[in-house]
């Protein structure tokens, strides 16, 4: 595609996530989002591609057990400047809130379509549309107001592609505060009612993902989860001392593993997301109590390999 064309879509890209931040909802598979739950596995994804980097070798394997899967994206991966530089064309110091929403509607776009690449149905897949990049000041605010995203300039829950969990769910969006975040995500697993949790650790090195995991595991006690979380780390090395699970893949799945990943790469800031597509997964099951939860230190024993991120 040559690069004016390649600019003139993506400039219409931008006109279209502007508008629909202004309240057209963005076509949709009418089935996305649309069922709750019971499943047997509910795996929650900080930003649009978690999912499929931490967990598309389990979710393969799920199906082919017949078991069922859901998915909960709890930002639109919508605050990376550079992102949203490469994907519209515009200098980084020029960039508006619409640049933001059009890189907003293109990662919602990549986990519909790494749902297909997995064969996951997209009534499982749900957009809660809380902010990137401020999940761990949302996790430490003490709800005295919503904060708002210096990128979008949100102060609600959004979605681009369908609606919104607490859109869909209440008929309105919730403001972004720490608060409105937990219930969403307590309710969503009392109507998941999942056998199996997945999150991203609190040892990743993305600020997101340590607050996705605190978020979680909150919401699974005041659900009553009982079980110990499957956690996973994308970026870093460093790995808590807790008993490790680990997921061979096939060779056929790495495979689709790594075409899933490739759905969600945006040039030169993703292009090494494919490596985590490896010949296994890497899960470390954490206690939902407080004080059985054992703090790893920096010199602890390591348990087991590090995912590269
Ligand atoms: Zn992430």
């Amino acid at each position: 595609m040559t690069t004016p064309l390649l600019h003139l879509l993506l400039r219409c890209s931008t006109a279209f996530a502007f508008l629909a931040s202004c309240g057209t909802a963005a076509a949709a598979p009418a089935e996305q989002g649309t069922h709750r739950g019971p499943f047997d596995l509910l795996i929650f994804a900080p930003h649009p591609d978690d999912e499929v980097l931490g967990c598309a070798g389990v979710i393969q394997q799920a199906l082919e057990a017949k078991k069922t899967v859901g998915v909960v994206v709890l930002t639109n991966g919508d605050g990376y400047p550079k992102a949203a530089s490469i994907l519209t064309g515009t200098p980084q110091d020029q960039l508006t809130p619409a640049d933001f929403l059009a890189l907003a509607a293109e990662r919602q776009r990549h986990s519909v379509e790494g749902f297909r690449i997995l064969g996951l149905p997209l009534a499982n897949l749900t957009f809660l549309g809380y902010p990137d990049s401020l999940l761990a000041k949302l996790h430490e605010s003490d709800n005295a107001a919503p904060l708002r995203q210096p990128f979008t300039g949100k102060d609600t829950t959004y979605s681009i592609i369908g609606q919104d969990y607490h859109s869909a769910a209440h008929g309105s969006p919730a403001p972004i505060t720490r608060a409105a975040l937990l219930a969403d995500l307590t309710e969503i697993l009392q109507k998941a009612a999942p056998k199996e949790i997945y999150v991203t650790h609190e040892l990743d090195e993305h600020a997101d993902h340590r607050a996705a995991f605190g978020f979680v595991r909150a919401a699974a006690q005041a659900a009553g989860f009982r079980a110990p979380l499957h956690t996973f780390i994308v970026h870093g090395t460093r790995q808590p001392d807790l008993p490790v699970v680990r997921v061979p893949l096939t060779p056929d799945q790495v495979e689709k593993k790594r075409v899933a990943i490739k759905a969600h790469q945006i040039p030169i800031v993703h292009d090494t997301l494919p490596e985590h597509a490896r010949s296994e997964e890497l899960f470390f099951l954490a206690p939902l109590a407080d004080d059985r939860y054992r703090s790893p230190s920096d010199s602890g024993p390591s348990a087991g390999r590090a995912p590269k991120g």
